[in-house]
């Protein structure tokens, strides 16, 4: 296992960064790292692995270099943000069903023996979400289809091509729905942030700058749950590994929260207090939406259970750092 090549895309990446650096601790060997961007903009680099930088993976000739003598190939490649990017780059969101595709097509002409497909919440049927009180979304609301325009419609699909991959070529495919993925080494700014690192960042640029006040998008009761990355990696390796898991399966935590909690909990992390604005104009995305983990504790007897809190405090330190340093989002922040 140590000496299979394992083939990670996406890695210049919040989450596929943090994949190649377990991997290494793990002492896997053969590791190779590709990502559209230029190597100086990844968010974590490792020298003692193969890095491809500025290799754009909606190319099936690009696909077809990268998955070259690959045993394990994980895709975590697409281009997508928070719903401020994704409620307005539609079409640039279903774009990335090209590296899917090409990906598949690709590992399967180079006998690759297991795919990961990292698919999302946004896959969940829109009339499921209406209220904030949402109870947990299982694997099964899906369908009937009526995912997230653009972004959702690409990643529900790509499910489909991993299924049917697996149905008609035989090729081993797992795929895993990430629910709100928060942690070090991400984006914290530039429009692409998630709402855990924006609130974060926005909270943080008042404790530097003394302000008083912070926006909040949408009402602030709209709900949802946050995974820390470490739930994230620990849990998308051992779906990749698991034998019985051959549908996709929601990769998320349990517990819910409203906005306006998250903002509380940062706060109270920052040891501030801010006047909310509320924009009801700006992208909110669904009322309510949260992970029912029935399943996964049915197949792998775990679910992702770090609390919000240690989960906030490490990544608004990180933020806290970057900022306070003047580090730009543009810098390699480990190498
Ligand atoms: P990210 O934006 O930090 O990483 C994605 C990487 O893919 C980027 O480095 C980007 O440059 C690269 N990429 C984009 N287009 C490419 C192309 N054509 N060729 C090669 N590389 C390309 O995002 P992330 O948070 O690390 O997300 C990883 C995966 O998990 C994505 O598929 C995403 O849709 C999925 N996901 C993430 C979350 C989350 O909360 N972060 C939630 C659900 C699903």
């Amino acid at each position: 296992m140590a000496d299979d090549l394992i083939v990670v895309c996406g890695a210049g990446g919040f989450i596929g960064g943090h994949l190649v650096a377990n991997l290494i601790d793990q002492g896997f060997r053969r590791i190779r790292a590709v990502d559209v961007k230029q190597l100086h903009l990844w968010y974590q680099r490792f020298d003692e692995v193969e890095n491809f930088g500025s290799l754009d993976l909606k190319e099936l000739q690009a696909c077809r270099k990268v998955v070259k003598d690959a045993h394990w190939v994980y895709n975590l490649a697409a281009d997508m943000g928070g719903m401020g990017f994704i409620e307005n780059n539609r079409a640039l969101c279903m774009l990335s069903v090209l590296i899917n595709t090409h990906l598949l097509q690709a590992g399967h002409e180079a006998g690759v023996k297991r795919f990961f497909y990292a698919s999302s919440a946004c896959v969940y049927n829109h009339d499921k979400q209406t209220d904030p009180n949402v109870s947990g979304l299982k694997e099964e609301d899906a369908y009937p289809a009526m995912p997230e325009d653009g972004y959702g419609w690409e990643k529900l699909f790509s499910e489909r091509m991993c299924r049917h991959f697996t149905e008609d070529f035989g090729l081993v495919t797992r795929v895993a729905r990430f629910h709100n993925v928060y942690g070090p080494l991400g984006t914290y700014d530039g429009g692409r942030e998630k709402a855990p690192a924006a609130i974060c960042r926005k909270v943080i640029e008042a404790q530097l700058s003394g302000g008083d006040e912070i926006e909040v998008w949408g009402s602030g009761e709209q709900t949802r749950s946050f995974m820390y990355i470490e739930d994230c990696i620990k849990g998308l390796q051992d779906i990749m590994l698991s034998e019985k898991i051959t549908f996709p399966i929601n990769l998320g935590s349990a517990e819910k929260v409203s906005i306006n909690q998250l903002v509380d909990l940062v706060e109270d992390i920052a040891g501030i207090k801010l006047k909310r604005k509320y924009n009801l104009n700006a992208p909110k995305g669904v009322n309510g939406r949260n992970s029912e983990n029935s399943l996964i504790q049915k197949m792998l007897g775990w679910e992702p259970s770090i609390p919000l809190r240690v989960g906030m405090t490490k990544t608004h330190a990180w933020i806290y750092d970057q900022m306070k340093s003047g580090i730009s989002k543009e810098s390699v922040v480990n190498l």
